[in-house]
């Protein structure tokens, strides 16, 4: 039971034995209704041919003598008549015979007449076999008198009752019909042994590739060193190994991004950590005499640890969001407003001025506003950070990108670090933990926009683009 079970489900079987099926299934249907259409055929062409010659027959019976021109050519079976008397006797056609195979055709039929009593006089057509010939037989009454080749109607006293039984002789279009048979039989074989072997060869090489395939998969599954993979005869399976490779790929780049921020990540805790534990060894032992100024080192060093934490936290909330954006119809200029006033009194404090032009009338986009704005302000804090004296925000909108420059004097990126000022962890000079940009950078490419870093004015400028519309 389980074996029929796991048969059934076996894909080589399956994918052998379906189209076998229905090849076969196809091929018998073909063979019998061609079948029984030409055999329809035949049929009605006998019937048409033995009608027409009883049709001549009766003509001649009711004017009692032959002489009607008998029109042959209409029916494509040839047809052949005998006369019979009450006794079931030949009395027409007679000696001297037109022919040897005349003699043999009428003694046969005759036979076949006297010793059939399946062939009743009553005009239905019956089948018989002769020699290896096929004949399609009527017989009809008649009472009247025989004149010589006719049986014609008589109020003589002579008058006897005849049998008259036409043959049509359906040998060819039997043999016709039999060689088509043959032929059809054979093509149905030669093709369906051909079908064979394409479909098992075919069936293998799947099954073969789904085997490959999944040694390959469970390859990738355990974390093994992906063997090599030799082309597979389908395409469909090539680029079934290929999304795996893919797939596979991306893992190890997550697992080694993970590995990379969980060593950043503790090693930027570790530093205030140790500063920590110094001070306050050095208060508990004694060492440090002013407990007042380690408490406030001990202060500052946990705000920044504080502050480390809570940056690893966002990166991990948006890492753990994947594709779930929520999106809305987003108000860019308030949106700017919003995350301008956010940073106004640190800009105060510093004494940085912050200079403003949002080219845009009720422009709208569609974002995740919570996490549009995160990396705005990220951007405005590092502004207002790195900044000397000024600041500068501009904002352009055309029908479907909406483009923010937020610029700021000072000293710059170095331009050795461009380059790796969006990778997670690194900061240049001054700089803090390297969480701000690369999480500034993720939210904006998953809104689908981009953002870079030039040179203008000499002012260092970030430039963010975004699609208004998603
Ligand atoms: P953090 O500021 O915490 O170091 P960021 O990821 O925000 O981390 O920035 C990475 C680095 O890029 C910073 O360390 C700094 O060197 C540089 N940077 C970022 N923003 C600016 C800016 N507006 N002006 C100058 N340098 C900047």
């Amino acid at each position: 039971m389980l074996r029929i079970k796991r048969l059934r489900e076996s894909l080589k079987l399956n994918l052998f034995l379906v189209p076998t099926g229905l090849i076969f299934i196809s091929f018998c249907m073909i063979l019998i209704s061609f079948n029984f259409v030409i055999q329809q055929y035949i049929d009605k062409e006998t019937g048409k041919a033995i009608d027409g010659k009883f049709a001549f027959l009766d003509s001649w019976y009711a004017e009692a003598q032959t002489g009607g021109v008998e029109d042959d050519a209409q029916f494509i079976i040839p047809t052949e008549y005998l006369i019979f008397d009450d006794q079931r006797n030949l009395v027409f056609p007679h000696e001297p015979w037109r022919s040897d195979s005349e003699a043999e055709y009428a003694s046969e039929i005759a036979r076949c007449f006297s010793e059939d009593s399946a062939i009743s006089a009553d005009g239905k057509i019956t089948k018989v076999e002769i020699n290896d010939n096929v004949y399609g037989v009527a017989a009809k009454k008649y009472w009247g008198e025989l004149a010589v080749d006719i049986v014609a109607r008589s109020d003589e006293p002579a008058s006897a009752m005849y049998t008259v039984l036409v043959s049509a002789n359906i040998t060819p279009m039997q043999k016709f019909l039999n060689a088509l048979n043959k032929t059809l039989i054979i093509l149905t074989l030669v093709s369906g042994l051909l079908a064979l072997f394409l479909i098992l060869n075919m069936a293998k090489r799947i099954d073969g590739s789904f085997v490959k395939l999944n040694k390959y998969i469970s390859a990738v599954g355990r974390r093994e060193p992906l063997p090599h993979f030799k082309k597979l005869p389908y395409a469909e399976f090539n680029s079934i190994a290929s999304a795996v490779r893919d797939m596979s790929d991306k893992i190890d780049a997550a697992e080694e991004s993970r590995k990379i921020f969980f060593q950043n990540a503790s090693h930027e805790l570790r530093t205030p950590l140790m500063s920590i534990q110094g001070y306050a060894e050095g208060v508990s032992t004694g060492v440090l005499k002013d407990p007042l100024q380690a408490a406030d080192i001990i202060l500052k060093e946990s705000n920044k640890m504080s502050a480390l934490v809570d940056g690893i936290l966002l990166l991990s909330k948006f890492e753990s969001i994947n594709d779930n954006l929520n999106y809305e119809d987003v108000d860019i200029k308030e949106l700017l407003y919003d995350c301008l006033w956010e940073i106004k009194a640190a800009a105060d404090i510093r004494g940085v001025k912050i200079e403003h032009r949002f080219e845009i009338v009720g422009e709208r986009m569609r974002a995740d506003e919570e996490w549009i704005s995160c990396a705005l302000s990220n951007m405005l804090i590092n502004a207002v950070k790195y900044a000397d004296k000024l600041i500068r925000i501009l904002c352009f909108a055309d029908s479907d990108v909406v483009m923010i420059k937020i610029m700021n004097d000072g000293a710059g990126i170095a331009e050795e670090d461009k380059p790796h000022i969006f990778t997670r962890f690194y900061k240049g000079v001054n700089g803090n933990f390297g969480i701000g940009l690369s999480l500034a950078q993720e939210i904006i490419l998953k809104h689908g926009g981009e953002i870079s870093v030039s040179n203008e004015d000499g002012l260092t400028s970030f430039t963010v683009l975004l699609p208004k519309h998603k």
